[in-house]
């Protein structure tokens, strides 16, 4: 895995929200190890579905034109 802003390499990493009351807010993440850039799992689970979701939408708009036209 690497760094989208600076192509360093990212390494796999739990990361705690230290300013959270609970000590459950940990999630598993990646953190960049040149310039620190962090993404966590949910980032990018919502960034793969917005992403499929606009593929879904790109590969569908031509039935959709048709279907508003006819
Ligand atoms: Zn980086």
């Amino acid at each position: 895995m690497t760094c989208q802003r600076c192509d360093g390499l990212m390494v796999s990493e739990r990361i705690c929200d230290l300013q959270g009351l609970s000590s459950d807010l940990c999630v598993d993440g990646y953190r960049c190890l040149l310039c620190g850039n962090v993404v966590d799992a949910t980032i990018l689970e919502n960034r793969r579905q917005s992403a499929e979701a606009l593929q879904l939408l790109a590969g569908s708009s031509t039935r959709v034109m048709e279907l508003a036209v006819g």
